[in-house]
């Protein structure tokens, strides 16, 4: 459980959901979540792209306290880049938190350590904050190399970036192989690795960065796992992907995650 932190869930909701779906899934939410429980837990909705406005304005329009996100962007400003989408134009649309180096950008559109550096700073950059992707294969963790995997990554990941960005990151780590899957690490695996991290981070800049970095699992997280990896001492929250399509399934798992930081 969160050492003073905040602990974040976040909902993933991949390339599903057009802009109608979208607004009727956070319309349910703001519906099955009270008010005061964002005192406990923040909450951030990844949109795809096009659904992103129609979020924005109602989230203004009604006052909620659910954090805009997006899945990616580029790490140029602007440019000859079609079809991408600028770092600049998500911080206009009050977009707070973006994803980078998810594992399905990096196996299905060959985003490399470099590249997912590059988002980082760029995303910094724009006073928003990374949500860093890291995690192994189910073929890395057999041969035992899943903690020089995920560390390699977060190293990459952070690479010259100042000690405040730092503090202010998230970093989620999602074993490639419980993505969507329906297998989930158990919670004392999301703790070994989460901790790992976190000492890692330690290491490379000061216990007091280390302490303030939120760092969440990810990876097949249902309402009923929710609470168990909510009680690891280095599991600071969710990055959910297929339960965050299902408001009630969603509302659950961030109300467990408020009642665990109470
Ligand atoms: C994800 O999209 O990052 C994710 C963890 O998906 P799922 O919860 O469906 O495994």
């Amino acid at each position: 459980m969160p050492d003073g932190r905040v602990p974040l869930i976040s909902g993933n909701w991949k390339m599903n959901l057009d802009h109608f779906e979208a607004l009727r899934n956070l319309q349910k939410l703001a519906w099955l979540l009270p008010k005061d429980v964002y005192e406990r837990v923040d909450v951030s909705l990844h949109p795809p792209f096009t659904d992103i406005r129609t979020l924005q304005t109602s989230i203004e329009a009604d006052r909620m306290d659910v954090l805009l996100g997006a899945q990616h962007c580029h790490h140029e400003v602007s440019g000859a880049y079609t079809g991408e989408v600028s770092p600049a134009f998500l911080a206009k649309l009050d977009v707070k938190l973006v994803i980078c180096g998810h594992s399905e950008r990096r196996e299905l559109f060959g985003e490399n350590d470099e590249i997912v550096n590059a988002k980082v700073k760029a995303i910094l950059a724009h006073k928003m904050t990374p949500i860093l992707c890291v995690g192994e294969t189910l073929a890395e963790r057999e041969a035992g190399e899943t903690e020089a995997k995920v560390l390699g990554q977060v190293a990459a990941g952070i690479a010259g970036a100042k000690k405040d960005q730092v503090a202010s990151m998230v970093i989620a780590y999602e074993p490639i192989w419980a993505i969507g899957t329906g297998k989930t690490a158990t919670a004392q695996d999301a703790q070994d690795v989460c901790g790992a991290i976190r000492r890692a981070v330690a290491a490379s800049t000061d216990a007091s960065t280390a302490g303030s970095i939120r760092i969440q699992y990810g990876g097949s997280v249902k309402a009923g796992t929710t609470a168990e990896l909510m009680a690891q001492p280095d599991v600071d929250g969710a990055l959910v992907g297929g339960a965050s399509l299902d408001p009630d399934e969603f509302a659950q798992i961030v109300k467990i995650a408020a009642g665990a930081s109470s």
